[in-house]
């Protein structure tokens, strides 16, 4: 197609980015958009199945690949994503030189295929330079929600946390649409201890490229935070599109479910049989997505209240940072007395395919964007368990906003899991949000919510709408550009 818009899109090398830029590919190629995906070597295959998919249905999807200079930053080769990283105090400033050096390849890219748009990840804020050079839009893709962005921003400019003398005291974030409430130790140690290194240095040019970039690309939808869609637009004054759940745009077959970024621990029909012998809303479904590390004492603690809710569940442990030896993570016999009721995969597991089975009745959820979406276009309430980013205000929509969900308690931010959580307040949110009217009701918000994601997506939607504005607008930028060259 001659006329067809074509963007790059450039994810940040971590699930939590590359599987909603995935789907983000699906939602601009089913509108006619050509989207070149642009990632590492060592990230293409994740890709390739679904592109193909993508592909054969129609859609002008493709990907290129640059080199990561793992060995020039002195990584071990093989280490190019965050979450080979995260919790690391030595390899992550390495890795973030390594992505800095990125900027080089994906320059010569640019020169070569000449798209019409740089949609890249809000790790990458020397794109926007990249983009100028090229007389192109950056868009910058955040991977949170206007909710959460709203409020760090409130954090940042008025540091609400110096007014309060304990770690315990709670402050407002000022001047949001609702009254949020926060302690100092649910602030990032970045932002409170106000430490200068060259993550927080890099950090500073992610919040200074938010203005600068042409616009922000929101997987969110207008629904589910109006109050917040507006605020970042009209009070914080960005030029933003919430375009999302890309999820449910993606068409997504049973195949991509099924193999969503890793490989399954387990296989997809073992997992469906086991949840199809359960009864609806019966199950609670654990993940703490691809980052959180917890600790032996902790999933010890999360087995105990497993064990005492009696709830079935599938609860997915993809790591222990002190302890290798699975036997010893769980009290003894825990995995033969529960072997009816749950299902443990050591692992990754297949989350969208498991968070859309009717017998799901809840999510245990560290609160990542992808993951609080994942459970809201599934209907379902949420346990909420935030560790570091952006979780803890996350939490905050979910509990306070959205009133759909219950939180564990958790105070400390912290990349590692250095509070632990008591197995008695873990059974209490799972009570929650699955026995008695409270959680009746948390549900049927839960499902309206659900519902509400869908019509955003559909044509004529709130979602549908503004991505049509986003590419309307941009097919302006485009033509204007052509005119004065033609000048
Ligand atoms: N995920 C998955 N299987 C797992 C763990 C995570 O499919 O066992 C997916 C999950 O569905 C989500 C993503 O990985 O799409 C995690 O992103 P999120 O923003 O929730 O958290 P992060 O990993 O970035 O902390």
């Amino acid at each position: 197609m001659v006329n067809q818009l074509h963007i790059f899109n450039f994810p940040f090398m971590a699930q939590g980015h590359m599987l909603p830029a995935l789907d983000m590919a699906n939602l601009f190629t089913s509108r006619g958009v050509k989207v070149t995906l642009i990632t590492t070597h060592q990230h293409v295959p994740m890709f390739t199945k679904s592109i193909e998919r993508s592909r054969n249905s129609g859609f002008d999807i493709s990907i290129q690949s640059i080199k990561f200079p793992a060995s020039e930053v002195g990584l071990p080769e093989g280490i190019e994503s965050l979450d080979q990283v995260s919790g690391d105090d030595e390899m992550l400033p390495k890795f973030m030189r390594g992505v800095n050096l990125l900027q080089q390849p994906l320059e010569q890219l640019l020169q070569e295929s000449r798209p019409h748009c740089l949609l890249s990840d809000m790790f990458f804020p020397w794109t926007t330079e990249s983009a100028a050079k090229f007389g192109i839009p950056r868009l910058l893709f955040h991977g949170s929600c206007s909710f959460a962005l709203s409020a760090a921003e409130s954090v940042r400019r008025n540091k609400p946390f110096e007014n309060v003398s304990t770690d315990t005291e709670e402050f407002v974030v000022p001047d949001l649409p609702h009254q949020i409430k926060l302690t100092r130790t649910q602030i990032s140690t970045y932002e409170r201890e106000n430490i200068e290194s060259d993550f927080t240095k890099m950090l500073k040019k992610v919040r200074d490229s938010e203005s600068t970039s042409y616009g922000v690309v929101v997987n969110s939808f207008y629904e589910l935070e109006p109050d917040y869609a507006d605020y970042y637009i009209n009070v914080l004054g960005r030029k933003a599109w919430h375009i999302g759940p890309f999820l449910l745009c993606n068409k997504l077959q049973a195949e991509d479910k099924a193999q969503r970024g890793k490989k399954s621990a387990i296989d997809a029909d073992e997992c469906l049989n086991w949840l199809d012998s359960k009864q609806p809303n019966s199950v609670i479904y654990l993940c703490f997505g691809s980052m959180a590390n917890l600790n032996s004492a902790q999933l010890h603690e999360i087995a105990t209240a497993l064990e005492s809710s009696g709830q079935n569940f599938i609860w997915v442990v993809r790591k222990c940072v002190d302890e290798e030896n699975s036997s010893k993570w769980f009290p003894e016999g825990f995995e033969e007395r529960t072997k009816e009721k749950g299902l443990i995969i050591k692992g990754w597991a297949p989350q969208t395919l498991i968070l859309e089975h009717e017998s799901v009745g809840a999510f245990v959820t560290h609160c990542g964007w992808n993951s609080t979406l994942e459970g809201i276009c599934a209907g379902v309430p949420l346990v909420t368990w935030p560790f570091f980013a952006e979780q803890f205000f996350n939490e905050k929509l979910i509990t306070e906003v959205l009133k759909t969900g219950y939180g564990v308690g958790a105070r400390q931010w912290s990349r590692v899991s250095t509070e632990i959580i008591k197995g008695e307040a873990i059974a209490n949110a799972i009570n929650r949000v699955m026995v008695g009217d409270e959680a009746v009701e948390m549900r049927n918000r839960a499902k309206d919510l659900k519902e509400k994601a869908r019509k955003a997506l559909e044509e004529d939607g709130s979602s549908y709408r503004d991505l049509t504005a986003l590419i309307e607008e941009l097919g302006a930028y485009r033509s204007q550009v052509e005119r004065k060259q033609q000048d």
